[in-house]
């Protein structure tokens, strides 16, 4: 039988050697493999700015900091997407306004976005869903009106452009995840891009206790330094950036392989009368592939259980994204007394999808074998 993970981190010889090197030294900080992972993530994504982090939430948190979100603020957040989106606009004491799916993508409802506009409003959050570009033109304009701080989740938007520039660079940030299953891994890690240098210089400071001079040899006396802000401890460690160095050499084939896998398993799809797909690439809209979401269509959508379990008998890794529209998981639901019946697009999204692997782990022949596990689940249901 086959075994075909959701996710796979695609790790070789390179980066064990680069990790080595960095064990053969004795700079794990502070030293000069964040920077370099730095400079060539901001030459792939065309940013000017590029400030390496531990995590993507901690990317996330970082750019709210730059804009002093407080109680009382609110955050325009998409309902379906990762909690980390909701938790970094909470870590402040401030309030993720959630904003149903478009039926079309699965990304975030534009048209909804300005009706929710309040004199609260400090920032907009916006998440390339599944790596699927939103229209930033739109985003942009409304930003403009309202004069909205734009952040955009990029943690699974690696490769994705909308109109030419890579997803992250339109807003005022974006921030990036290097968790092992999104496009590249560091084991943990985030980044920051940016086209503000204020920003940029603000996140590095922050990551880092807010201290005025990090690199130890640059102080002119051992030992002092001061404190210009309040800060955090969110560096990447230099083992995790050597990772990245090496991950980043092989972006490419592991975006060309995504995307191959994408377009075979959705042609083969879309002959399948029981399911829908949501839209990808088209014109300026270029998607990330991270994952295929297969929508099964009423009714066969209370089946979505035993399909999964058929599929996982046959060796099939499979996801949900998400389990449940942020706005309905406990914490929030309980906090802002959501009702069930709140976020349909969403909640359709979470009941109906199972999300299907197609990352540079996986093989053409293994798509084709996943179609036919899936007729053969769709027909044993129906039976
Ligand atoms: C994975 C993910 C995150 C969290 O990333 P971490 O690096 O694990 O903090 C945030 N948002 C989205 C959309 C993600 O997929």
């Amino acid at each position: 039988m086959r075994s075909i993970p959701f996710g796979c981190p695609i790790l070789g010889d390179e980066e064990r050697n680069a990790v080595m090197e960095v064990l053969r030294g004795h700079v794990l900080t502070h030293g000069p493999r964040v920077k370099e992972f730095e400079e060539v993530f901001a030459k792939f994504t065309g940013a000017n700015y590029a400030v390496a982090t531990a995590s993507c939430t901690a990317a996330l948190h970082l750019s709210y900091s730059y804009v002093d979100l407080g109680p009382g603020d609110e955050v325009i957040v998409p309902a379906e997407t990762h909690v980390a989106a909701a938790h970094a606009v909470e870590l402040f004491g401030a309030k993720p306004v959630f904003v149903d799916s478009e039926k079309l993508t699965g990304n975030v409802d534009v048209e909804e976005v300005e009706t929710v506009i309040t004199d609260r409003t400090k920032a907009l959050s916006i998440v390339h869903y599944l790596g699927m570009p939103v229209d930033m033109n739109r985003v942009g304009a409304i930003a403009k009106k309202y004069g909205l701080f734009v952040v955009e989740d990029c943690a699974l938007a690696l490769g994705a452009y909308f109109n030419g520039v890579h997803c992250g660079l339109q807003g005022d940030v974006g921030c990036f995840s290097f968790y092992p299953v999104k496009h590249i891994t560091t084991g943990e890690g985030g980044m920051v891009i940016t086209k503000h240098k204020n920003v940029a210089e603000k996140v590095a400071k922050q990551r880092a206790f807010g201290i005025d001079q990090n690199v130890v040899s640059k102080r002119k006396i051992p030992g002092m330094y001061d404190v210009e802000m309040q800060g955090s401890n969110y560096r990447l460690n230099e083992i995790a950036a050597a990772i990245g160095i090496e991950q980043m050499k092989r972006v490419g084939d592991f975006l060309r392989k995504r995307r191959e896998n994408f377009e075979l398993l959705g042609e083969r799809l879309r002959s399948i009368d029981e399911v829908e797909l949501l839209q990808t690439s088209h014109g300026e809209f270029q998607s990330s592939y991270y994952c295929l979401p297969m929508i099964l269509k009423e009714p066969l959508h209370t089946k979505r259980t035993e399909i999964m379990e058929l599929l996982v008998q046959n060796g099939i890794g499979m996801s949900i994204y998400y389990p449940k529209p942020v706005p309905h998981m406990a914490y929030y639901k309980s906090k802002y007394d959501y009702r069930d019946n709140s976020f349909p697009v969403a909640a359709r999204l979470s009941s109906n999808s199972i999300a299907l692997p197609v990352g540079p782990h996986v093989q053409a022949e293994d798509m084709l074998y996943v179609v036919d596990k899936i007729k053969d689940a769709i027909a044993r249901v129906k039976r």
